[in-house]
């Protein structure tokens, strides 16, 4: 169906930073298909998992216990600081489990009345009916009504427009860290640190959507673990999988226990193959000196923006952290650049009509960052001109 304005490209192959089409032409992906193919295309030590894995055990069905599901589980969970694991295929069915279990939480601990669900201006939570409501963006809405109840946005990033929007019936805060789709916005830290202080001054859950900013992206495995919020509540997929489908949710033992036998399920959630690839992308990414090497490049590329910044006048910010940047301009010029860099051999997203969206694979070079840099550069004046 025409639900995606697809560019005129096809790919055909993937190899580290770089991708193929079906003239064989290269191109420097930094987008890694949207945050998910985080450690590149085809690196070999997940290319080497999945193969073992398909040849050994597909698909057993969350009735059995499968080795790469429960050793992911463990290992997942020490990685991101919580207790407990539920495994999804995607963003969206993570954070529906988060939601889900926030209210059965709630319920059980508050009261029938808790179930409401405080969610901020440009965010982004997924594409289904309850995810696309916690969604606080009109234009990912239109046409779907009527959109079930229980959620209340809050306006900005303030301690003002949460109390405007919290009741008796509130029963968690969810927030991306660095909100993604919604212009790559950190979110300060300060008032990170007011919501969890709020939180559990009211016996309120919070809830952070790393889909996005997880799996080092940021320059740490989870974004909260740099800023030092933690969360009760974290979602994850995208990169997790390094490309293929999956998605968990992870809590502490204390929340997580309001999910008994039977309250929740998935068919294909914590698939084997799956599981498979996510160990071995946890074990290059926890490798000793990768993130720091993320860090630096992360620094590297800003830096790099901050020089194009101060000579073009166009450019109102540069926002981000570790492998994550938003590049806004004054004027809804970011699609015309993306086609601009992609006939120079660069691949890059938008994040709204002003802000171009950088999410190269963690495994970028230095020599990479300098290229694709130097490409925005000859675009943007392109575009300009
Ligand atoms: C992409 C994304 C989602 C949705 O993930 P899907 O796998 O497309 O369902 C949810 N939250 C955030 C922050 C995202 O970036």
């Amino acid at each position: 169906m025409g639900t995606y304005a697809r560019q005129p490209l096809t790919i055909v192959r993937g190899e580290g930073v770089h991708v193929y089409d079906d003239h064989g032409t290269r191109y420097l992906d930094f987008t890694s298909g949207i945050a998910v193919c985080g450690l590149g295309h085809c690196h070999p030590a997940l290319v080497a998992a999945a193969t073992h894995q398909i040849q050994t055990l597909w698909h057993m069905s969350n009735l059995y216990l499968t080795e790469p599901q429960a050793h992911l589980a463990a290992r997942l969970a020490a990685a991101a600081g919580m207790d407990r694991v539920f495994f999804s295929n995607s963003g969206a069915e993570a954070n529906e489990a988060a939601i889900k279990l926030a209210r059965r939480y709630s319920k059980q601990a508050h009261g029938a009345h808790k179930g409401e669900i405080l969610t901020f201006q440009n965010s982004f939570h997924g594409r289904t009916i309850a995810t696309v409501t916690a969604t606080a963006q009109p234009k990912y809405q239109e046409g779907f009504g009527p959109l079930p109840n229980g959620f209340k946005y809050v306006d900005s990033f303030t301690m003002k427009s949460v109390l405007e929007r919290v009741t008796e019936k509130t029963c968690a805060i969810m927030i991306e860290p660095i909100q993604g789709e919604g212009g790559v916005r950190p979110v300060p830290v300060s008032f990170l640190n007011e919501l969890r202080a709020f939180c559990d001054a009211r016996g309120l859950l919070l809830i952070f959507d790393e889909v996005q900013t997880g799996v080092g992206r940021t320059g740490s495995w989870l974004a909260w673990q740099q800023v030092g919020v933690k969360p009760d509540i974290v979602t994850m997929a995208k990169s997790l999988a390094g490309g293929l489908p999956m998605g968990a949710m992870l809590a502490t033992e204390r929340v997580a226990a309001a999910f008994a036998p039977g309250t929740h399920g998935s068919t294909f959630g914590g698939n084997p193959v799956a599981a498979s690839a996510a160990l071995a992308v946890l074990d290059v990414v926890l490798e000793d000196g990768f993130l720091d090497t993320v860090t630096r490049r992360g620094q590297q590329l800003y830096s790099a923006l901050c020089a194009l910044a101060a000579r073009r006048t166009e450019i109102v910010d540069v926002r981000g952290m570790g492998l994550m940047w938003g590049i806004e301009f004054a004027t809804p010029i970011a699609g015309d650049l993306v086609a601009a860099c992609r006939k120079r051999g660069l691949l890059v997203l938008t994040a709204g009509a002003n802000t171009l969206r950088l999410l190269p694979p963690l495994i970028v070079s230095a020599a990479d960052v300098e290229r694709a840099v130097a490409m925005i550069a000859e675009a943007l004046q392109e575009v300009e001109a």
